[in-house]
């Protein structure tokens, strides 16, 4: 059944360009869905990032506040204290005693507060106390005027720098206050400085697992994760710039090898950057670069910023998971709806099939009544005419029945003369002697009169033995097959031509085989067809010299039994022979043949189940074959 297409048809069922341009769309509708996913989980994900970089900006920048800042306050307390003071008021030939105790104070102030160095420096920049002053490295007598806090404290502004000394060339936070003198009107006699060690934030930072820097305020990296930035500039500067700040902050160690190029501009709100992959030194350099989250933010108190960087490529896997995860609900989405689509299709068709195969089943229905109905009529004309046809076949039954006895009758007319003939003899015979007999009787000669009664008996039973079979003839009767001895029959047939073969001298012939002497049909109507081909027979021969009728019964190939009727007549002519079976064909004079003695024979023996057929006999003259069923296979000879 060829299912309608309906508006729910699949894409497949659309014509190529349109299935092309179809598939096109969704494909763009996958990749624009596929980009916006990705675009708001990055979105999201690099806020998220940023809210944690700020957590931890905020974590790093109290942490290293707290451990910088916590000396700042010390270079007061060195001011303050009056070994430093008188120290610095004496002259330089006069220092060594006040040194002394300006150490020992500077030791017990550094022990007291637990590590760091406390030193004073003369208005050259020269070490005259130091707090390291029992150790052999000790400061004490080192030039430190070229350090940039120098010359801002002996300017009377406080200062505070990263430096690394050069005389144990360690990394340090370093407090300096300019000392006034009192006496001298506030003037400036030195410096009191006081260096953090950084080595816990040093610590910390080394342990951060994301990439983080503290830049000075010359772009240079002070403390690096990873550490091989350390002491990288941000920038490419100038070897001059890079020279002199080797020299003041940084022992006169080399700046600038490593340029990071990262430009810090806008990173205080969190920047995404590019990083080269050779970030760690663990890690081999390979090429490419890597997106990070850069936040920057400035540490109070000094001119730092410290700089963290977050891996963004968690956020960029998590937006390609988003995306594949939206592609794949929108693939679920646009198969849920194909299928309920295809669903309501089906269900429609099924629908529409069920509603089509009732509509057939009721056409069918209305067809078979019409049929029935037209087949009923048919049959009841069938009936009608198989009725008429009957009736028809009565009276054709009837007719052909009155047409045999009509037959008969015209053959016996035919033999009425022979017949009287036959009677007239006995007749005038008994006459004669009836006459006679009553004469002897009325001479009393009853002896004589006895004899001739006796006589006229016979002749009177000669006379019925005449009429008998005639009146068997004439009779009237349905037709009956029975057990018929052919021999018999013919004899009974030949026996109403008796006279006529005397008087013209016939020579009967005949032979019938042993095998075949019995026929199964009704032997009154195979007499009449006896009688007719004897009396054509004898009517043929009228003019011949020689009269010879045989006779032959023979079995057929087919079973059948075969009565030839061969006479020594004048035969046929062509044309006699086409029509010979054709109702009244007949070439004898009128009164003398009605031309139906052939075809109501050959309708007899049909009637039997036998046949009738003509040809010329072999010494010329004609030749009739009569066929006849043999007795049927089950027949069992009534028992007398
Ligand atoms: P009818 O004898 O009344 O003419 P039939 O039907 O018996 O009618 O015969 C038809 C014709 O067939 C005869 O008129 C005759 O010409 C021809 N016929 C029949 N038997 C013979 C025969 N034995 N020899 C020659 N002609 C025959």
């Amino acid at each position: 059944m060829i299912m309608p297409e309906s508006d729910t048809s699949l894409p497949s069922s659309l014509p190529r360009p349109h299935r092309v341009l179809g598939l096109l769309g969704l494909l763009v509708a996958f990749l624009l869905l596929a980009l916006l996913s990705y675009r708001v989980s990055e979105h999201f994900g690099i806020e998220s990032m940023r809210r944690d970089a700020s957590h931890q900006l905020d974590i790093l920048g109290a942490a290293i506040d707290s451990e910088v800042t916590r000396h700042a306050s010390i270079p007061s307390a060195v001011e303050l204290n009056p070994d430093v003071l008188a120290l610095l008021r004496a002259p330089s030939e006069a220092q060594d005693i006040r040194q002394v105790e300006a150490n020992r104070f500077l030791q017990k102030l550094n022990d007291h507060l637990g590590g760091p160095a406390i030193f004073v420096l003369d208005m050259t920049g020269r070490v005259v106390a130091s707090s390291d002053w029992i150790f052999s490295d000790n400061l004490l007598d080192s030039d430190l005027s070229y350090m940039p806090f120098f010359r801002d404290a002996v300017r009377g502004t406080p200062a505070r720098h990263y430096a690394v000394d050069h005389v144990r060339h360690e990394p340090g936070y370093y407090f300096a206050l300019p000392i006034r003198d009192e006496t001298r009107e506030w003037a400036i006699i030195g410096v009191a400085v006081v260096k953090s060690g950084i080595r816990e934030v040093e610590r910390r930072w080394l342990a951060q697992e994301a990439p983080a820097l503290i830049v000075d305020r010359n772009d240079v990296v002070l403390l690096a994760s990873p550490s091989t930035w350390r002491y990288a500039t941000l920038h490419q500067q100038p070897p001059a710039v890079l020279e002199r700040l080797g020299r003041q902050q940084f022992a006169g160690q080399p700046l600038g090898t490593i340029s990071l190029d990262i430009d810090l501009d806008g990173t205080n709100e969190g920047k995404v950057i590019h990083l080269p992959r050779h970030l760690r030194a663990d890690v081999p350099p390979t090429l490419g670069a890597r997106p990070y989250l850069a936040m920057a933010r400035h540490l109070s108190g000094t001119a730092w910023r410290v700089v963290v960087f977050s891996d963004l490529r968690p956020v960029g896997v998590q937006a390609a998971t988003h995306a594949a995860l939206s592609v794949a609900a929108l693939g679920c989405l646009l198969l849920g709806i194909l299928y309920t689509r295809q669903r309501r299709r089906l269900a429609r068709g099924r629908e529409e099939a069920r509603a089509m195969l009732e509509r057939a089943n009721q056409e069918l229905e209305c067809k078979v009544e019409k049929r029935t109905a037209d087949l009923s009529e048919a049959v009841s004309g069938l009936q009608r005419e198989v009725q008429e046809r009957q009736r028809a076949e009565q009276t054709l039954r009837a007719a052909q029945a009155e047409l045999v006895q009509a037959a008969k009758l015209a053959v016996l007319g035919q033999m009425a003369t022979g017949i009287t003939h036959e009677l007239s003899q006995p007749l005038g015979a008994i006459r004669t002697l009836s006459a006679n007999a009553a004469e002897f009787m009325r001479r009393g000669d009853a002896a004589t009169a006895g004899k001739n009664l006796a006589i006229v008996e016979q002749l009177t039973e000669q006379m019925g033995n005449i009429i008998g079979p005639l009146k068997t003839f004439a009779r009237k009767s349905p037709a009956v097959s029975s057990a018929v001895d052919l021999a018999q029959a013919l004899d009974g047939a030949l026996f109403l031509f008796e006279s006529r073969l005397k008087k013209e001298s016939v020579v009967i012939e005949r032979r019938i085989a042993a095998d075949a002497g019995m026929a199964w049909c009704d032997r009154n109507r195979l007499q009449q067809v006896l009688v007719n081909l004897i009396g054509n027979a004898l009517d043929a021969m009228q003019d011949e010299p020689v009269r010879r009728l045989s006779f032959a019964v023979d079995r057929a190939s087919s079973g059948k039994l075969a009565l030839a009727v061969s006479d020594s007549g004048c035969g046929f002519s062509e044309e006699a022979l086409a029509h010979l079976f054709e109702p009244f064909f007949t070439t004898k004079q009128p009164g003398e043949g009605l031309g139906l003695g052939l075809t109501i024979s050959r309708d007899i023996l049909r009637d039997f189940g036998g046949d009738l057929m003509a040809g010329p006999a072999p010494g010329g003259g004609a030749r009739f074959v009569v066929l006849l069923p043999p007795l049927p296979a089950d027949y069992r000879k009534p028992t007398p």
